[in-house]
């Protein structure tokens, strides 16, 4: 078989020219970091989980009609999707305090909020992801104001319908991020579309119950477990691969 460009190495995904013009095989790997690259690792098995768990995200999303830029899962570890432009925001989507909403604001973990609470983070590894207001966004170019309201319709039609299938797992969703790109049709016509991944490594989880972290916090804060936790999501949602042996056996965490 040629040997496929490759186009991107992100953090934890690689991006490979697709088969046809305008397409992208989506591949997951392993790898995880946080704290803005500080903390690196490898999740044994995480790449096929995540594969998984976002082809059935997206679907879902599909089936409800938000437009996502996935195609078809291809294999284990690898998606086509469609070539979008990404926009360079980051957009979090929080229900409960966490994270870097509990430290910036003295709140405790686990406070409920009384309405959901959108933020944006300009895509910039170089200055650590800061959060910007949606006047930085047009002033600097990022989106245009269209761009914003359609992707802030959508994330908050997102937040209710997946806050509602976690609930119907046993999971709350603590909080989350989308990333979005534009699409064009062949005649030219732009739509906004959802794009990268909606997994664990992209969302809070907790069990609704204990409120145990199933999520990417596992390795940010050593909870240890942490590819038991993304099966956990997986064997919830109805998606844990089964195919045995290369698949997710055995799974361990290294740093
Ligand atoms: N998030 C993400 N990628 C990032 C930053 C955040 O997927 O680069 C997700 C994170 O997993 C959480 C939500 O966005 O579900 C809010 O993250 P927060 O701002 O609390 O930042 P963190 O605690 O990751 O520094």
């Amino acid at each position: 078989m040629a040997k496929r460009r490759r186009i991107y190495e992100g953090k934890s995904k690689d991006l490979f020219e697709g088969p046809e013009p305008g397409t992208i095989v989506q591949h997951f790997r392993d790898d995880v970091t946080a704290h803005n690259n500080k903390k690196q690792g490898v999740i044994t098995g995480k790449g096929v989980l995540n594969n998984r768990i976002s082809e059935y995200l997206m679907l879902r999303l599909h089936d409800i009609g938000v437009p996502t830029h996935l195609i078809r899962r291809l294999n284990m570890r690898e998606q086509l999707v469609r070539e979008v432009e990404i926009i360079p925001i980051q957009l979090v989507i929080r229900n409960t305090v966490a994270g870097s909403m509990a430290t910036r604001f003295g709140i405790d973990e686990g406070t409920p909020l009384p309405r959901s609470i959108v933020e944006y983070y300009w895509k910039s590894d170089e200055f650590g992801d800061p959060i910007v207001s949606e006047e930085h966004i047009t002033a600097f170019g990022w989106a245009a104001p269209q761009d914003i309201d359609d992707m802030l319709a959508l994330a908050l039609r997102i937040n209710d319908y997946l806050a509602g299938l976690f609930f119907g797992a046993g999971l709350k969703l603590v909080d989350f991020k989308l990333e979005f790109g534009r699409n064009y049709d062949e005649n030219g016509d732009m739509r906004i579309v959802v794009a990268d991944e909606i997994s664990p490594d992209t969302c809070r989880l907790w069990d609704v119950e204990t409120r145990k972290k199933l999520d990417k916090d596992r390795f940010r804060q050593d909870l240890g477990n942490v590819a038991e936790a993304y099966q956990e999501v997986a064997r919830r949602l109805g998606v844990l691969p089964t195919s045995g042996p290369g698949d997710v056996a055995e799974s361990k965490t290294v740093q």
